[in-house]
């Protein structure tokens, strides 16, 4: 891939990215990118073929075009800030392979259950 692709591709994820709940029309996508609507295309499809985001069929402006939602979320301060870990007095002790490891703690293994999306479930 050239770099100028992978730049185009990289603008072209944080603008959906950025988009968040709302998601973004396809062909304002392209056009923020200043690239053809087929190309537009062909990135959104690699996108979700790559399972990073999802199309959604929708009537914007009287006419059927696609909806671009990111499957990533971006992580925040929040996101990690009630992690066992954070608070832990064990943590200089903690590491994988020793008698303390992130790899069985029980605490760990709650948290990122309960905060992580499964994926069978979501659509
Ligand atoms: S993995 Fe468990 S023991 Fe290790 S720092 Fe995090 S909470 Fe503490």
């Amino acid at each position: 891939m050239s770099p100028r692709n992978n730049n185009i591709e990289q603008k072209a994820l944080k603008l959906v990215l950025d988009a968040g709940d709302d998601g973004l029309i396809q062909s304002d996508m392209w056009k923020c990118l200043d690239v053809s609507s087929r190309e537009g295309s062909r990135l959104a499809i690699k996108f979700e073929e790559k399972g990073v985001i999802e199309r959604r069929k929708v009537l914007h402006e009287g006419r059927w075009t696609y909806k671009l939602f990111s499957k990533v979320k971006p992580v925040t301060i929040d996101a990690i800030i009630d992690c066992p870990c954070v608070a832990c007095d064990e943590i200089n002790r903690c590491v994988p392979g020793g008698s303390l490891s992130p790899l069985d703690c029980r605490l760990l293994t709650d948290w990122i259950e309960t905060n992580t999306i499964n994926p069978q479930s979501s659509s």
